[in-house]
């Protein structure tokens, strides 16, 4: 079978491309190295054979011949074999040696370019580089090997002389050497000079300086692999182009504590504006088996979340029924996310409160005749709405189509959380089971946030304070005040 060598980009998720994603959804082998994005590896297929050789913390790096041998024998036991690389496969990575392997044992290889680090590092930071102005050349250095040992396979003093961008990579440990060598050579000490670490990840630092001090600067701020550093003009112009970190949310940590299957929207949306997401997924929601209802036998039929939507559906998919079972009958939602959920199944929501919770609802409902509702949500959930319901002489009934339970947090995420920023909370059920798994040691220095009075309510019962509470009740109006919160602090 083929063995493909895949580059996956320099760290950020949507860097890589949609043929390397298609191939990782389908190997049956994937040996990969470090800096490979977990949300990659995460989409390989659960029978899929994982196999990382990278370096340890910075240790040895595993041996090449047993990397080529790794590959061949996959192959060759008919199983198709990825081999991801971080950034391009072919730009430092080894990429060819691997390539002349897999020829010299007749396995027949592709290769599926990636983006390299050294143009997207750059890119993130603000830093173009070539420039019509500034730069119409640009080279990739390797800054691996030293600079002073009389072998090297670098030219340094031509380097010195390449009318263009310098992009090393590998060189951190040996910048000081690298920028003496430049230097003595005859490249300008007072050249702008940026280095980029952990390029395109959310943590991702820049900082830029002149040829003649980037060490020493580089060496005060810390800075260590994988980092890329940029020499020449093109590195000045950062001052104006820094998109990244003028992202509302650049440089914040959020931590999501919704079910696994229901954080990604709201993970996505607060990556998009900049912040670091760390997920620890409190609860679990499970359904509850159960027969489809029979729902002619009701006048309306009230809806409190998209997961109830989804399960009712379930229900009556598993009868061989569909939206049809709702006709003519009014049909109540809370929030928008729970009235999309009904429109995707076909169905536009009669009543949707302007207050997306219960209580909202019943306000709603004042003025509609009700004989017999049925009421479908969580098996653990507030009162409010049968209550008032029976008070006014309807018959309800309570269906419950699922169970929220605590997902276990490993001590690792539940540290992660404690070092957030914020810590989102979307339903009274995230917080108490956050809280139990956080136990005595609590929740750390971060601000909390709360999707309304319901889950503030919820906090407030643990002795604690919701810092921000969305004024609308679902996730778009949570990150907006999130964003508030954010904005307000940082003019400050
Ligand atoms: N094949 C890779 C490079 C592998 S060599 C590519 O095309 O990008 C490893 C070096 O790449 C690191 O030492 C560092 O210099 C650079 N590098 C990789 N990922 C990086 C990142 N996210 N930010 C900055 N530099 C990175």
């Amino acid at each position: 079978m083929t063995v493909y060598l895949v580059g996956a980009g320099p760290g950020d998720p949507g860097l890589l491309t949609v043929r390397a994603l298609e191939l990782i959804t389908s190997a049956d082998v994937i040996v990969y190295d470090r800096l490979i994005p977990a949300e990659a590896l995460a989409r390989a297929r659960p029978e899929a054979e994982l196999i990382y050789v990278g370096k340890e913390g910075g240790g040895e790096s595993f041996p090449q011949p047993e990397i080529d041998r790794l590959l061949v024998e996959h192959a060759k036991a008919g199983r198709t074999v990825l081999r991801l690389k971080g950034g391009d496969p072919f730009v430092f990575g080894r990429g060819g040696e691997e390539a002349e392997a897999l020829t010299d044992a007749g396995v027949p290889f592709e290769v599926v370019p990636g983006v390299t680090a050294g143009v997207a590092a750059p890119a993130y930071a603000g830093i173009p580089v070539t420039h019509r102005d500034l730069a119409s050349a640009v080279a990739f250095v390797t800054g691996h090997e030293d600079p002073s040992k009389s072998q090297s396979a670098l030219d340094w003093p031509a380097l010195a002389r390449f009318p263009g961008t310098l992009v090393i990579y590998m060189g951190v440990r040996r910048l000081e050497a690298i920028a003496e060598q430049l230097i003595s050579a005859g490249r300008a000490g007072g050249e702008p000079a940026a280095v980029i670490e952990r390029g395109t990840l959310p943590d991702q630092r820049v900082v830029a300086a002149t040829l003649g001090t980037i060490a020493a600067e580089a060496a005060a701020a810390g800075i260590r692999a994988p980092a890329i550093a940029v020499l020449g003009p093109v590195a000045a112009v950062r001052e104006r182009l820094r998109w990244f970190e003028r992202r509302p949310l650049a440089g914040i940590s959020v931590a999501v504590t919704r079910a696994r299957a229901q954080a990604s929207g709201l993970a996505a949306r607060l990556q998009a504006l900049g912040a670091a997401v760390i997920e620890a997924p409190a609860i679990r929601i499970v359904p509850i088996d159960g027969p489809a209802p029979d729902l002619s036998r009701y006048d309306l039929v009230c809806l409190t979340s998209p997961n109830g939507v989804q399960l009712l559906f379930d229900r009556l998919a598993a009868g061989g029924l569909d939206a049809r079972s709702l006709a003519g009958i009014r049909v109540a939602a809370i929030g928008p996310g729970t009235a999309a959920a009904l429109r995707a199944k076909g169905v536009i929501a009669d009543v949707v409160p302007e207050r997306f919770v219960a209580e909202g609802l019943v306000q709603s409902l004042a003025q509609v005749p009700v004989k017999r509702a049925l009421i479908a949500r969580a098996a653990a959930a507030r009162d409010v709405l049968p209550d008032a319901l029976r008070e006014r002489g309807a018959e309800v009934d309570v269906l419950a189509l699922y169970e929220t339970l605590a997902e276990p947090l490993s001590a690792e995420q539940l540290a992660a959380v404690r070092e957030t920023d914020y810590i989102t909370f979307t339903s009274s059920s995230t917080v108490s089971f956050l809280l139990d798994a956080a136990g005595a040691s609590g929740l750390g220095r971060a601000r909390l946030v709360s999707i309304g009075p319901v889950t503030s309510g919820a906090l407030q019962e643990r002795g604690l304070r919701a810092h921000v509470e969305a004024s609308r009740h679902d996730v778009d109006g949570l990150v907006d005040a999130l964003l508030q919160d954010a904005a307000r602090a940082r003019a400050t």
